[in-house]
């Protein structure tokens, strides 16, 4: 990683230190900060001439060599100091909320209205809906490309930015020609390694889309996790939040097995921010609340919880998880007082 002594190279020098990587069978990849702009070297970096030369260069300030499966997502990487502005919440600095509804329902797009207002109300920052979905059953509702209009109404009704899951790669477009902030990559396609690489490609200039990467299905190690990430980063754009959901197998009564406790250990590793989603990972309604409580005490940046103004209406996961609006203000409440006390 090139740190340069001012904010940004200027085309020459990045012209400059651009031939000497090539030289040694490298790229740069920029990656722009709000403050600065540090410059990846891709490929393999530890070639003691190449830094030097790049080092005696007067406008470098120095080459950071961190030993790491994600360089850029890593804790000690100069993008630790910078921060993530979402739905007008800097992540760190204030709990942020991601909520709304499993899976819109394209017939009966007015309960999609309904709990979009009702998110907003409850003091959410972000609305989810789902417009394509992973289903385990194939001939169960698998989403429908015309809820991506009704998902951005919503968010035209309430002012609020949105989350919606890409499945593959024709949806990354529609999703962003629509104006969707949130690309959430699902623990299905954790894993995906083209979906990531699509995705970093597609939005690497977009430093107002932010990626929501959940955690795979399977009890994955943190380095996996990370590394997915660093999959999307290492195309210019490192706005990804990590969202662990619970793992399979299943804890007895769970639908997963709840992972928030992976937060702190997330954070000795990575600077990204952590938006737990307790919906996925309990599975029913009634344990959401405190598992979101929990995730907050463990140190979560954010919760992403499935709500419904009428979950037996719901499809999809709705009938089962979705949080009635009583519940989910009362949720946000304690979790943004759990915050101020953890501070
Ligand atoms: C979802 O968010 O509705 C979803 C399908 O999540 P996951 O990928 O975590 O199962
Ligand atoms: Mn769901």
């Amino acid at each position: 990683m090139i740190l340069p002594k001012a904010s940004r190279l200027t085309p020459e020098q990045l012209a400059e230190v651009t031939v000497i990587v090539t030289e040694f069978g490298c790229q740069i990849q920029p990656i722009v900060g709000a403050v600065r702009t540090i410059y990846a070297i891709v490929g393999d970096e530890r070639d003691e001439l190449m830094i030097n030369r790049i080092e005696g260069l007067s406008y470098i300030d120095r080459i950071d060599r961190i030993q790491s499966p994600f360089k850029l997502m890593d804790r000690r990487s100069d993008l630790a100091n910078g921060s993530l502005t979402v739905g007008g919440v800097t992540l760190g600095r204030e709990l942020f909320i991601i909520a709304g509804q499993c899976t819109i329902d394209p017939k009966n797009p007015n309960y999609f209205y309904e709990t979009a207002q009702a998110v907003k109300e409850a003091g959410a920052h972000m609305l989810r809906g789902g417009v394509w979905k992973p289903r385990t059953n194939p001939y169960t509702f698998q989403g429908d490309v015309k809820s991506l209009d009704i998902l951005m109404e919503g968010s035209r009704r309430t002012g609020l930015p949105v989350d919606t899951e890409v499945m593959e790669e024709a949806h990354i477009q529609l999703a962003l020609d629509a104006g969707v902030t949130s690309l959430q990559v699902g623990a299905r396609n954790a894993l995906n390694y083209s979906l990531l690489r699509a995705i970093g490609r597609a939005i690497a200039d977009r430093r107002d889309v932010v990626v929501l990467l959940k955690r795979s299905m399977h009890m994955g190690t943190l380095n996996e996790f990370i590394s997915a990430a660093e999959y999307i980063a290492a195309f210019g754009n490192p706005n990804v939040i990590l969202c662990p959901r619970g793992t399979a197998p299943g804890l007895d009564g769970y639908r997963n097995h709840p992972d928030e406790s992976i937060t702190p250990l997330l954070k000795e590793k990575t600077w990204a921010a952590v938006v737990v989603d307790p919906s996925h990972s309990v599975g029913k309604a009634i344990y959401v609340p405190a598992a979101a409580l929990a995730a907050v005490a463990y140190g979560a940046d954010g919760l992403c919880l499935e709500a419904h103004v009428s979950p037996s209406h719901g499809i999809g996961d709705d009938p089962k998880q979705a949080l009635t609006p009583d519940v989910l203000a009362s949720t946000i409440k304690r979790a943004k007082q759990l915050w101020v006390l953890r501070m």
